[in-house]
Parts: C-alpha cells; sequence; structure tokens
C-alpha cells in the first residue's frame, strides 16, 4: 500500500467508508504530507496552491477527533471572508456525513447578528467563522471558546493582508487550553512565520511545491 492511501492513516471508519463514497480514492499531494501529522496531534503549517485539497488536510484531521458525543464547540476554523467559510463549512459538514448529529455553524458577516446568537444557544461542534464575526460574538458573550482543542487558521496569507492579525490574536487569547493549530496558506511570507512562531508549538513545515 503506497502513502497515497486513506487506509495508512488510522482514521475512524465513518470517514474512510465515506472518503470511499466521495470517490476520493487517494490523498492529494497536501494530504498525504500533513495528515499523519495533523492525526498524531501536531501543529502544522503547509503550504500548498489553491485546489490542492487543503480543506479536506484539516477537515479530516478535525474530524478524527472530535468527539460527537460532548455537545460543545471542540474546533474553530478562520476563514477570511464570508464565501470561502461558507465552502468550509461545506466540506466539513460532507465528509462528516456519516457521524452522526454533528452541528457545523458559521459565523460570517452579512447574516444578523441575533439570529447566530440563537443558533450558537442550541450549540455547535465546529464553529467556521471569520475573525471579525467571531470576535462580534466573543464580545457579546454569545460564544464561549472555552473547550476548543483545534484552532484552524485557512488561507492565512489572505487573513493578514486583511489586516485581521490582532483579532486573530485576540481569539486565541480566549481559548483557555492550547489548541493544536493547523495553519494553511497558499503563500508563505514573513508575516506568516511570524504568527506560527507566536501561536504554534513545534510546527511540522509542509511545502508542497508547484511543480504544474
Ligand atoms: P484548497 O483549499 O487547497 O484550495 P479544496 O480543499 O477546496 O482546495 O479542494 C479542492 C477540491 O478537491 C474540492 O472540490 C474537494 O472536494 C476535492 N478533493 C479534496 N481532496 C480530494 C481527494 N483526496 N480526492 C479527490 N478530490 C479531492
Ligand atoms: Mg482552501
Amino acid at each position: 500500500m503506497d502513502n497515497t492511501q486513506f487506509q495508512t492513516l488510522p482514521l475512524r471508519s465513518e470517514l474512510t467508508n465515506n472518503l470511499t463514497h466521495l470517490g476520493y480514492q487517494q490523498m492529494t499531494e497536501v494530504q498525504a504530507l500533513s495528515l499523519p501529522a495533523i492525526v498524531s496531534g501536531r501543529d502544522v503549517i503547509a503550504q500548498a496552491k489553491t485546489g490542492s485539497g487543503k480543506t479536506a488536510a484539516f477537515g479530516l484531521g478535525l474530524l478524527q477527533k472530535l468527539d460527537e458525543k460532548a455537545f460543545r464547540i471542540q474546533t474553530l476554523v478562520l476563514c477570511p471572508t464570508r464565501e470561502l467559510a461558507e465552502q468550509v463549512a461545506l466540506e466539513i459538514r460532507k465528509l462528516a456525513r456519516l457521524i452522526h448529529n454533528i452541528k457545523v455553524l458559521t459565523l460570517c458577516g452579512g447574516v444578523p447578528t441575533g439570529r447566530q446568537v440563537d443558533s450558537l444557544r442550541h450549540g455547535a461542534h465546529i464553529i467556521v467563522g471569520t475573525p471579525g464575526r467571531v470576535e462580534d460574538h466573543l464580545g457579546r458573550g454569545s460564544l464561549n471558546l472555552n473547550h476548543v482543542n483545534t484552532l484552524v487558521l485557512d488561507e492565512a496569507d489572505r487573513m493578514l493582508d486583511m489586516g485581521f492579525e490582532p483579532a486573530i490574536e485576540r481569539i486565541f487569547k480566549q481559548i483557555p487550553a492550547s489548541p493544536q493549530v493547523l495553519l494553511f496558506s497558499a503563500t508563505f511570507a514573513d508575516n506568516i512565520h511570524a504568527i506560527s512562531r507566536r501561536y504554534m508549538h513545534k510546527p511540522e513545515h509542509i511545502v508542497v511545491a508547484q511543480t504544474h
């Protein structure tokens, strides 16, 4: 069995069965390089171009770790825009199809905050949101990150370009236990290194070369 097979990973059967159903036959390069470290609980910083399957890399990792019976927010995924957050939430729901009753909630601008406050009152396992709206909810006391054990920074380069660093910093401080941090980016400027030094613990660095 070569190392691009999902079966090489210690994934729960609901995930592997669903991957077959989705037609994901082999891991993409970024998945094959990052998933062993992600599943082992390490912090990972991964650079790979758009369309390389980064969402499933962190999505499978966070779903593998999630305890669906504990109905509380265990994962926070931060994305730069509402559109990206919605795409990520869709892909996570798709991957989680065979795990019963997983609640993924998006928290982004463009939707009345009050409605999101109601949804939060009903609870969730996974939050996917933009830093601005997530901070709004923290300020209102409608969002509690006390049980978050995985933090994903998706499209980190774009979030930094958009000036979200201070918001990310304030959000990070609301997570009491040091979470597993997974950082994904298409580019790798100095500010990404700075953020990884600040928030991450001995991260495994993965770079997928642009050969095609
Ligand atoms: P990125 O975040 O790197 O830009 P995405 O996570 O959006 O890329 O993935 C791009 C597309 O590839 C999605 O449509 C996703 O469903 C698909 N995909 C991801 N992993 C696999 C895989 N192992 N096999 C087949 N398709 C995959
Ligand atoms: Mg992506």
